[in-house]
């Protein structure tokens, strides 16, 4: 069964959560451990995140310095294919525009073809770190629209160069990415539902949200999707604080807010112990108002926050 499937036939509010591939150089073994904890909650799927590299100046003498490409997180395809036998569930990997050219994608869809991986959750990717703007690779998608589109002519039996694929495998499904609280670069949140529309008419099954704090953003945000016609599920993603840094990290970082009554009690707290206590209770509260208005699905980032998520999940499944 397809994510899309599997949230709307959950019967209660579904629970997934996404993991990241393991630094360069260590073991799978902290990913399986992370999985170990969060399955006595059945999660429907989980998402596993991808990395685009990242330029790194080498100093070449001389006063010249060279950017070097290097993937910190490479291997969601093997994380995704690991994940999937061991645990038998199903598994979603990410799929980005940056750091990639249309080739190098089309080999990771034959890779998750050939493995029976067939749910993709399609994404632009973030701007590399120094950069003012987003730069797609020479030959690459400029936007997630553009790598639907790859996908869609994938799934119709055509390569990227145009060529037949002389036996069509079993197609992709995909979910995108949404903001309640607007993406950074979009100049307003309406333009960001036209995008998303235009995403949803091109196949795409659900969304998954940004993080987010404050529920009327969220319920604000589907109000306006379902206005303009939009009618997929739009699956809420949460993550718990779990530092006291996070309370400016996650605007920095995400761009969002946290909202006063949050903030108020995370500047009270003295050590990262008591900002987790004070993320886990915020976080419970804020699950608890989703389940009740009836999402089908939450969403967990887990990225150092599995224990948080874990006392979370122990408290709302
Ligand atoms: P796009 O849909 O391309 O949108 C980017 C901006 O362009 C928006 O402002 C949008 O309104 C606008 N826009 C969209 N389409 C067009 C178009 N055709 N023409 C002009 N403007 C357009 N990042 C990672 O690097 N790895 C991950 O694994 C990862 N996982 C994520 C999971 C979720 C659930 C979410 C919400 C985000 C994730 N991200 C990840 C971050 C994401 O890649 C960034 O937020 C990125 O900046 C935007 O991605 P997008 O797919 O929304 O891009």
């Amino acid at each position: 069964m397809r994510v899309s499937q599997l949230v709307k036939t959950a019967g209660t509010t579904a629970f997934s959560f996404e993991i990241l591939p393991p630094l360069k150089g260590n073991s799978i073994d902290k990913v399986f451990r992370d999985i170990d904890r969060l399955r006595e909650f059945n999660p429907r799927y989980i998402n596993i995140t991808t990395h685009s590299s990242e330029c790194v100046y080498r100093d070449m003498g001389g006063g010249v310095y060279r950017c070097g490409r290097l993937r910190r997180r490479p291997g969601t395809v093997a994380v995704a294919a690991a994940v999937q036998s061991k645990y038998g569930i199903p598994v979603v990997p990410h799929i980005l525009c940056s750091g990639f050219t249309k080739e190098e994608t089309e080999y990771v869809l034959i890779d998750l073809q050939f493995l029976g991986i067939y749910d993709l959750l399609l994404l632009r990717g973030d701007k590399v770190r120094h950069e003012p703007a987003f730069m797609p690779e020479e030959g690459g998608n400029a936007h997630a629209t553009d790598l639907i589109a790859q996908v869609n002519d994938f799934n119709r039996g055509i390569f990227v160069d145009g060529s037949p694929i002389k036996q069509p495998g079993t197609p992709f499904s995909y979910g995108v990415a949404c903001y309640p609280e607007k993406h950074e670069e979009s100049p307003n949140i309406e333009s960001d539902i036209y995008w998303l529309k235009q995403k949803v008419a091109a196949g795409a099954e659900y969304a998954v949200t940004q993080l987010f704090y404050d529920n009327a953003r969220y319920f604000d945000f589907v109000r306006r999707v379902r206005a303009e016609g939009i009618d997929i599920p739009i699956i809420p993603g949460i993550k718990p604080v779990s530092k006291l840094s996070q309370l400016s990290v996650v605007p920095r970082t995400f761009k969002v807010d946290i909202p006063p009554a949050l903030s108020s009690e995370l500047v009270r707290c003295k050590t990262d112990a008591d900002a987790a206590r004070v993320g886990v209770e915020w976080c419970v509260a804020q699950c608890r108002e989703l389940m009740k208005a009836g999402v089908p699905s939450i969403h967990f980032y887990s990225y150092s926050a599995i224990d948080s998520v874990y006392d979370v999940a122990r408290q709302i499944y």
